[in-house]
């Protein structure tokens, strides 16, 4: 027994120096999105600012699919040992209402490394949609019923909650089309094959700012102040009282990582927030950078609990369910 508890006592030990040497080999941030969209471009900036205070190589993985939960499930499963991590988004906390059964357990299968940044939405369409504000984008719906298409990144997506809220309360019924994330979703608003998208303004700020889209709305109740966003109304003040859907994006690892390993990447993002750059890039995209407790662990699955609390029975409501 003695013997046993001594061996263990070393295996512990070693393990534990292993780990303080933490990352010697390649960290992997698993995007549950495709590239090039919101989360792809936050996951991108973040490795980025975390790569110095980290002290190693981060790839970015994409694995997109069914609203974010297939890039969840593979990073819930993956080895505990601080080489997969995940950047994943509200629907964290939303696909627990949206999907019967999901392939993880939300609270219990990841270890909270910290929220990142709020991103704000908007409500864009394409280019050629004849709308040019909100009232005319209603009338135009209203004329149009039946014939609407609505993109999203699959349910779970924030494009898929906001837009399921919208559809709510606008009392308005359109096709959704789901992709694999709003990066491939975006070209095809570009290009005229569907109609409009609610998404994330670290997509859409550059396409506004262009002139490349039509813009007709934020999701915020108060107006943004990015130069590209200020002149946008919100959805509030053009009808939809009460609208307010802000998302956040979170890091996460798998079950079990060690002690040592999670205090140093929570470490490392703490410095990654404050990183000028990185601060400065967020906002010039529509997002702010998390400074309060929820970038630490504890307050970060509080946070996780309570938006589950709060979207749940605003999901229900709304009535949408997947298998
Ligand atoms: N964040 C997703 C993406 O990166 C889109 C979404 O959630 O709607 O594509």
């Amino acid at each position: 027994m003695m013997k046993k508890f001594l061996i263990g006592g070393a295996l512990a030990a070693v393990s534990a120096a292993v780990f303080a040497q933490y990352p010697t080999r390649p960290v992997t941030i698993i995007v549950p999105f495709t590239a090039g969209g919101p989360t792809d471009k936050v996951a991108r900036d973040l490795a980025e600012a975390l790569r110095k205070p980290l002290g190693g190589t981060i790839i970015i993985e994409n694995v997109g699919g069914a609203g974010g939960t297939l890039g969840a499930a593979k990073v819930a499963k993956a080895a505990p040992d601080g080489y997969t991590l995940l950047l994943h988004h509200i629907g964290m906390a939303t696909s627990p209402a949206l999907y019967r059964s999901l392939p993880y357990k939300t609270m219990e299968d990841f270890e909270y490394l910290g929220l990142v940044n709020e991103v704000p939405m908007t409500l864009i369409g394409r280019p050629t949609l004849p709308a040019n504000n909100y009232a005319e984008l209603v009338k135009w719906l209203e004329s149009n019923k039946g014939k609407v298409n609505l993109a999203n990144a699959g349910l779970g997506a924030a494009s898929h909650l906001c837009g399921l809220l919208l559809q709510s309360t606008m009392k308005s019924d359109m096709t959704t089309v789901p992709y694999k994330g709003t990066a491939p979703a975006m070209n095809d608003i570009l290009g005229g094959q569907v109609d409009i998208m609610c998404d994330q303004t670290t997509n859409t700020s550059g396409q506004i700012e262009a002139g490349k889209v039509k813009a007709f709305a934020v999701t915020t109740t108060q107006r943004l102040t990015t130069p590209a966003l200020s002149k946008l109304p919100t959805l509030d003040e053009s009808g939809l009282k009460g609208f307010n859907v802000t998302i956040w994006h979170g890091l996460y690892a798998p079950k079990g990582t060690p002690a040592a390993v999670l205090e140093k990447v929570n470490a490392s993002l703490r410095t990654a927030l404050k990183d000028a750059d990185f601060v400065k890039r967020q906002e010039a995209l529509g997002a702010v950078v998390v400074t309060d407790s929820r970038v630490g662990s504890a307050e970060h699955k509080k946070f996780v609990q309570a938006e589950i609390d709060k979207w749940t029975p605003v999901i229900k409501a709304a009535g949408q369910y997947a298998d």
